[in-house]
């Protein structure tokens, strides 16, 4: 055990210990937690020779202490405490505005138990609306956040989207330009986002500039003209605003968009006929001016259909757009139920009427609530008495209400050799079945392989959760041989989710390709856990996009007649 760990476990207990006002100790836990990190002997061996005493700062009750967490890896006075308020608090207290009691304030109001909790409250405005806390501490959370993080991180297209629609609605109000547009990743709707890139059309370019820099989301401004200004927001994400003359809005659009290999293919292939392509025009041999007002005219001229952006990564797109081969992208308007839903039962956030209705107000005609099955003792989920009451419940408010139609289901957790941990008997009573890794990650290829087509082989697993487990920026994906279990999910009737989570978006779009290539169907799932994540949809569309899926490929684009009779087990019983 490295001394950083140890130091770690030192500090929290200084943390909770500070939390219930016991004078003295935390100060002497956290001098012994600086002193081990800054000690360069591991402390393994300090206990080994019973020399711990050595370490400045370091008593007989705390040297105990360490020799507990040596010998057994954990300490016991540590979870007792911890088992009150089970927080990150270490990696919580780092951030600056964040103290030991802010964040058990953060906790009880917001169910904050890490950096990542803590990022998304800080971002949806929930912050400010804890007694005491307030718009100002949210901003300095932000700001503490951004600076704990680095400035090279990239932000999670969700929270792209979020900060964009803001701007570009105030921008867009502001009623100082013609034309409007996000370009760059964010556009193609790539699964994280560097930064934001805006570009605009407008008669009075250094006033729409000026007002761009002076809105209240803007943090910094690093430079301010009439053709670019480049800002920095709260949260430390960088957005260029570009203003270019109507005449040349399509090429820049293009251009700014990217990808760059789509970009260079495309300059290729302008200048194989003779042309020249920039963010300016595309223009002849003799520098006529051939398009440039619209993106349509730039790939027409070009001899192209036009490219939706989720496409142009030179991944046969062009090729495609020039045999009129493009797929039909499924779009968010045709998906018509979230079959992917957590409520109260579990641990969403919501009863089972709020988030029946928030999907009515999505435009749903249908969710499946899939609740955790006996997640874990800390989380909680449904045992198998709690779900058949809730498939009773859910029989009655289909019964009294005439809007969404809710089907009942489960995330049933994959054991480690393929099985599930519901019993057959109650999985027949379900309307969709999802079945989900949610332990032992790390298996071999071959073992997790294995696991997973076993899993699908049952006839009564409808859906494959969030196939890879991957977490963006924290969490691989889980070795498997995709290829082989998409091929098992195509040949058993095994829908493949595209789980919708900001952080999951899994399977990611390079998967999705070869899972359709292989025969699969997909589902796609919000795992809201809260009446606001039915919108992730959004992000979940865009990554099947990203993929080459069509609504034919996608489930939930499927009354929900047809959609029951999909399942392996058929029709409804
Ligand atoms: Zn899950
Ligand atoms: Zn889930």
């Amino acid at each position: 055990m490295k001394n950083r760990e140890v130091a770690r476990i030192l500090y929290e207990v200084a943390s909770l210990l500070e939390l219930e006002d016991v004078p003295f100790k935390p100060r002497a836990y956290q001098r012994a937690a600086r002193s081990v990190e800054a000690c360069s002997t591991p402390v393994e061996e300090l206990a080994e020779g019973d020399r711990l005493r050595e370490l400045p700062d370091v008593g007989k009750a705390i040297g105990e202490k360490i020799q507990e967490i040596v010998r057994t890896g954990s300490l016991r006075y540590h979870q007792e405490l911890k088992a009150k308020l089970p927080v990150d608090l270490f990696e919580l207290t780092r951030v600056q505005g964040v103290g030991a009691k802010t964040a058990k304030q953060l906790y009880e109001a917001l169910g904050v138990r890490n950096l990542l909790d803590l990022e998304r409250a800080a971002k949806e405005g929930r912050i400010r609306e804890v007694p005491g806390m307030g718009a100002k501490t949210e901003r300095r959370i932000l700001k503490g956040l951004a600076e704990a993080r680095g400035t090279d991180r990239r932000e999670l297209l969700w929270y792209a989207m979020t900060a964009m629609e803001l701007l570009r609605r105030a921008l867009e109000d502001s009623g100082l330009f013609a034309q409007l547009s996000a370009a760059g990743s964010l556009r193609r709707g790539v699964e994280t986002v560097g930064d934001l890139d805006l570009l605009g059309v407008s008669e009075r370019p250094e006033k729409a500039s000026r007002f761009f820099a002076c809105l209240p989301e803007v943090e910094e401004v690093l430079m301010q003209g009439p053709k670019r200004t480049s800002v920095k927001l709260a949260g430390g994400l960088q957005v260029d605003l570009r203003i270019v003359p109507a005449s040349s809005y399509g090429a820049a659009l293009q251009y700014f968009t990217g990808s760059k290999a789509h970009n260079i293919r495309l300059r290729e292939r302008a200048g194989a006929r003779g042309m020249k392509l920039n963010e300016y025009a595309l223009t002849d041999a003799e520098d006529r001016v051939v398009a440039g007002k619209d993106e349509e005219g730039v790939y027409r001229e070009l001899g192209l259909l036009w490219i939706p952006p989720e496409l142009r990564e030179d991944q046969g797109e062009i090729q495609a757009a020039e045999r009129h081969e493009l797929p039909q992208l499924v779009e968010r308007s045709e998906i018509v139920g979230d079959l992917h839903v957590h409520t109260d039962w579990s641990d969403g956030t919501a009863d089972l009427e709020s988030m029946t209705e928030a999907a009515r107000v999505e435009g749903l005609a249908y969710i499946a609530v899939t609740d955790h099955f006996r997640f874990s003792t800390t989380v909680g989920g449904v045992n198998t008495d709690e779900l058949l009451r809730q498939v009773d419940a859910i029989g009655e408010l289909n019964e009294s209400s005439a809007g969404v139609r809710v089907l009942a289901g489960i995330e049933a957790n994959i054991q480690r050799n393929g099985d599930l941990d519901v019993p057959a008997r109650v999985l027949r009573r379900l309307d969709i079945v999802i079945a989900s890794v949610h332990s032992h990650f790390r298996l071999s290829s071959a073992e997790m392989t294995r696991r997973l087509e076993r899993v699908m082989d049952n006839e009564l697993v409808d859906v494959l959760g969030h196939p890879t487990g991957r977490l963006i920026g924290e969490r691989p994906p889980y070795d498997a041989d995709w290829d082989e279990v998409f091929y098992r999910a195509a040949k058993t009737g095994t829908a493949l989710e595209v789980n919708a989570n900001p952080q999951r978006l899994d399977l990611g779009a390079p998967l999705v390709r070869r899972a359709l290539e292989a025969g699969a169907r997909l589902m796609l799932g919000s795992d809201a856990h809260a009446t606001d994540h039915i919108r992730f949809l959004e992000i979940g569309v865009r990554t099947a996009r990203r993929g080459w899926a069509e609504a034919k490929h996608v489930l939930n684009t499927l009354p929900v007649d047809a959609l029951l009779a999909t399942r392996k087990r058929g029709g409804r019983e």
